[in-house]
């Protein structure tokens, strides 16, 4: 019988297990040595002035809306072809999530419909670099000068991604990433944020560990006495030193990673070139693409049959794959309480119908692509009419 074929496995190897064992035979678990490193190692990678380590890229979104300071009533703006998380923090604030249709080949926030949506409440915008590919950051850092908006990159798909040369990370206000367990390198879950911003860093820092003062965290590196001070009422989003052990060693391979992601993309694209029924995703000539995800679009139209139906066939075939994003605006919760319809969104209504998420990781061999590519070819080539 044929082996299944996951949507995806981790790239932990001897050098995160042994990392992961020295936390624990170290007798310090929580936040200290490895999740500092892990911050410096990964600022200094980027070229990044600050980065904060935290449990979740959620997480970092909050803490960076929390140090741009949104506020009750303020609107951010953000893509519907997204993941719940990157609109679910603009709600803890009592803000309103505003959310915009999307460019039809990248996926990526359409910076049109962006300056359209901004109004006198506007704060900020959020860009998700959706699959990898970064968006039009030029466009975004222009739109948000000219009205006095905040950037806070959702880079959870990004890395390592370039726009025009620059790592993303270095271009925003604010950048979160993260590393829960399907992302391009993992920590299980985990994130990060990084700024340049002197003060934002310091509030974000204060923010991810209850609020309180820079002098409690001597306590997590074994110098510190009994004082500290709660400066804020803040959260509860320290990394631990395991998590970061294995982000330490995560992050050292992941030009490595990030390489095999790119070369399978290759394949992919080869293998299906010569398809007028799929449409391949895109990668700009001015970008580094990260590649997290590989994403088709089946042409129903031209092919005859519909992306539900390749879906099942690929589960027929033990191949696993996923749906990369259904559109916020189509959600109760976002529909019910916005009044969002798929009329205001056609770009990203139409895609959601044809797009599939295919199996790339590191972990696949080139054989696994292959055999992706051949169980897709086949279907499609059978369903000609
Ligand atoms: C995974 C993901 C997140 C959330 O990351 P967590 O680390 O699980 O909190 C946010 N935005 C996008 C686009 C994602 O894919």
């Amino acid at each position: 019988m044929t082996q299944f074929l996951p949507f995806h496995l981790p790239d932990i190897g001897e050098e995160e297990i042994d990392a992961v064992v020295s936390v624990l035979r170290s007798g310090w678990l929580t936040t200290g040595a490895r999740a500092k490193q892990f911050e410096q190692d990964f600022a200094a990678m980027l070229g990044a002035r600050y980065a904060v380590a935290v449990n979740s890229c959620t997480a970092a979104l909050h803490l960076a809306l929390e140090a741009i300071g949104i506020e009750e009533g303020d609107e951010v703006i953000l893509p519907t072809m997204t993941f719940t998380a990157t609109a679910e923090v603009v709600t803890y604030f009592k803000a309103k999530p505003v959310l915009v249709d999307c460019l039809p080949d990248t996926l990526n926030i359409d910076p049109d419909q962006i300056e359209r949506a901004i109004t006198s409440k506007t704060k900020a915008i959020i860009p998700v670099h959706f699959a990898g590919h970064p968006c039009d950051m030029d466009r975004i850092s222009d739109i948000a000068n000219r009205y006095g908006l905040r950037v806070i990159e959702d880079a959870a798909h990004a890395l390592p991604a370039r726009y025009r040369g620059r790592l993303i990370g270095t271009i925003s206000d604010c950048t979160c990433f993260s590393f829960y367990a399907t992302k391009n390198i993992t920590t299980g879950e985990g994130g990060m944020i990084t700024t340049d911003n002197p003060e934002w860093a310091e509030r974000i820092r204060t923010m991810s560990l209850h609020g309180l003062s820079r002098d409690a965290w001597k306590r997590y590196d074994g110098h510190g006495s009994w004082f500290y001070e709660v400066l804020s009422p803040g959260f509860k989003y320290n990394l631990t030193d395991i998590a970061a052990a294995l982000g330490i060693a995560q992050l050292h391979k992941s030009d490595r990673l990030w390489k095999t992601r790119e070369r399978y993309a290759g394949l992919y694209d080869e293998g299906f070139r010569d398809l007028p029924e799929i449409v391949l995703p895109t990668a700009a000539a001015h970008v580094q693409h990260a590649w997290h995800l590989y994403v088709i679009r089946l042409d129903s139209e031209r092919s005859g049959i519909g992306r539900d139906r390749l879906i099942e066939h690929l589960g027929k075939e033990h191949i696993g794959c996923s749906v990369h994003f259904i559109p916020l605006h189509l959600h109760p919760y976002y529909r019910d309480t916005w009044g969002y319809t798929s009329e205001q969104f056609p770009v990203a209504t139409a895609a959601y119908q044809q797009i599939v998420s295919l199996p790339l990781y590191p972990k696949m061999t080139e054989t696994d692509i292959q055999r992706v590519i051949s169980v897709v070819r086949t279907l499609i080539q059978g369903s000609r009419r």
